[in-house]
């Protein structure tokens, strides 16, 4: 199958969070089965210096570009994949990070900048920036690339097209000022097109004008069609539920595989777990910590913001310290939070570690080093840190939401007996429920027998890419079989009038 695989960042070119990981590994995996899955990302400086072979193939005149849109073509690094990067220096060319300026805020352009993106995903989807190869489907991830289905949509031949959601609650949102800016149809500014509580709205564009549209876990799938996961956009989306699919993410092996990580000091496998003791040392050790490799440890690494619920965390601070426990964490984020962990740091330096970083290889450090790793989110589309833990052999704590549901089954009694537990599980985002767990965690843990079992059935969990990519695979014949969407966004037989749906 011929694919055009559109994203904003994929890992190892450049990362921000999930969507990077999963970019950087799914289209590999599609291609080693036989298929011929080629990347588009913007030219960031990063990008380009770290991609293979790149020659210019067309200079592109799109709107919203004052200069020709140089197209460039290579290769993914480390794969056959051929490689795509638009490239236009007044959009892309400047330093840090994708989405955010120096002091954390937007982009001021990020709707021209990925307006853009989008424009030039459309030339080559129709063979006209490539020319001798056109996709038969083109897939598109989260807002940065939601114009792209509408754009296709006005075209009468195209490419069938696909859009994921990686993160509902990110939606590219921006004025009615810069929605005229973008000199796209005027009747798109209507609740049937991108207008979403008067603003525009790039991830509405992906949702209603894409043939399909998936998700990145089958439960996340079923809670965005409800008012607490929805993000408002949950009406539209069960109006759409027949073309709304949950595929869990996988993991790259290659990068997150404890036997062989040359991230970590002491590669070990479920066999020689004494060595995952000496990481927990270089770990304590690392964050200035009382090096006791008895004393349980918990680690966490993410995005410091609401999602991830670390608040509930913060607020068992006085509870946690009077246990016998090391806690260490790794992210950058809300300033709010970032003071608290370091106040937390402060007060309690032989119980909290806290590095305030973006750092890939501590990240791998915390989950080799620690005993069990806290991701206790509000909400989490699929989550990679707990699939990454389960291979590290280090239970997550997790809410029962989203892809931590379709990944983490609970240490309860019949669980353990049937050796299927491989973490523990909360309902609730409440720390009283947190804590619970944690509690149950450290119980299991002083009982090693018991916790070494655990430990050994979370590391055989297989959640390698080869079965998401095969249900890609199989999805994508599906959305090619499917009837196309409409430049007016409705489906040929369209149930309930979408207007009244989204009223
Ligand atoms: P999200 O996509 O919501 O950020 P995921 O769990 O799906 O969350 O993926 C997060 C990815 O980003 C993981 O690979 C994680 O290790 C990485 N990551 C997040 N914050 C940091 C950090 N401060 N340092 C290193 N890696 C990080």
């Amino acid at each position: 199958m011929d694919v055009l695989f559109c994203t904003s960042e994929a890992f190892p070119l450049i990362k921000t969070g999930g969507l990077g990981d999963v970019c950087g590994s799914l289209p590999g995996a599609l291609h080693e089965l036989g298929n011929d899955v080629r990347l588009v990302l913007p030219a960031y400086p990063q990008v380009i210096e770290r991609a293979a072979k790149l020659e210019t193939i067309a200079s592109l005149v799109l709107s919203g570009a004052s200069a020709p849109v140089k197209m460039l073509r290579g290769q993914f690094p480390g794969s056959e994949a051929t490689l795509y990067l638009v490239d236009s220096a007044e959009h892309f060319r400047r330093p840090g990070n994708p989405y955010l300026q120096q002091d954390g805020s937007d982009w001021p352009d990020n709707a021209q900048r990925f307006a853009l993106f989008a424009r030039a995903i459309v030339a080559l989807a129709l063979g006209q920036a490539d020319t001798g190869w056109i996709p038969q489907l083109v897939h598109c991830n989260d807002w940065q690339t939601g114009l792209a289905a509408p754009l296709l949509a006005l075209e009468d031949d195209r490419p069938a097209t696909l859009f994921t959601i990686h993160n509902l609650a990110y939606q590219g949102l921006f004025s009615r000022t810069q929605f005229q800016a973008l000199d796209l149809p005027p009747q798109w500014w209507s609740m049937n097109g991108l207008e979403f509580h008067d603003q525009m709205s790039f991830i509405k564009g992906g949702l209603i004008f894409s043939d399909w549209t998936t998700t990145v876990s089958p439960t996340y799938a079923r809670e965005i069609q409800t008012a607490e996961f929805g993000c408002g956009l949950e009406g539209l989306l069960k109006q759409h539920s027949a073309r709304l699919t949950g595929i869990l993410n996988g993991v790259d092996y290659q990068v997150w595989n404890p036997g062989r990580d040359r991230l970590i000091p002491h590669p070990y496998t479920a066999r020689t777990l004494r060595l995952k003791q000496e990481n927990k040392m270089a770990l304590q050790d690392a964050f200035g910590l009382p090096v006791k490799p008895e004393v349980p440890l918990f680690g966490h690494v993410g995005r410091l913001v609401e999602q991830k619920g670390l608040d509930l965390i913060m607020e068992l601070v006085p509870q946690l310290v009077q246990r016998r426990l090391q806690l260490v964490f790794l992210g950058t984020g809300q300033p709010q939070l970032e003071q608290d962990l370091r106040q937390a740091h402060g007060r309690h330096p032989t119980k909290f570690g806290v590095r305030i970083a973006y750092d890939e290889q501590l990240a791998h450090l915390i989950e080799a080093g620690s005993d069990a790793f806290l991701m206790p989110s509000r909400f989490e589309p699929c989550g990679l840190n707990q699939l990454y833990s389960l291979r590290y052999g280090t239970p997550p704590i997790v809410r029962r939401t989203g892809g931590l549901a379709d990944s983490v089954v609970d240490a309860d009694g019949p669980n353990l007996y049937a050796r299927k537990a491989t973490g523990f599980v909360f309902d609730d985002a409440e720390p009283a429920q947190l804590l619970r767990a944690i509690d149950r965690a450290l119980n299991l843990y002083a009982q090693q027998r018991v916790w070494k079992d655990l430990v050994a059935t979370a590391m055989h969990q297989d959640f390698s890419w080869t079965r998401s990519a095969n249900a890609y695979l199989e999805l994508y014949q599906r959305v090619l079989e499917a009837p196309r969407t409409g430049r007016d966004g409705l489906h040929r037989n369209p149930s309930p009038d979408v207007a009244e749906i989204l009223a």
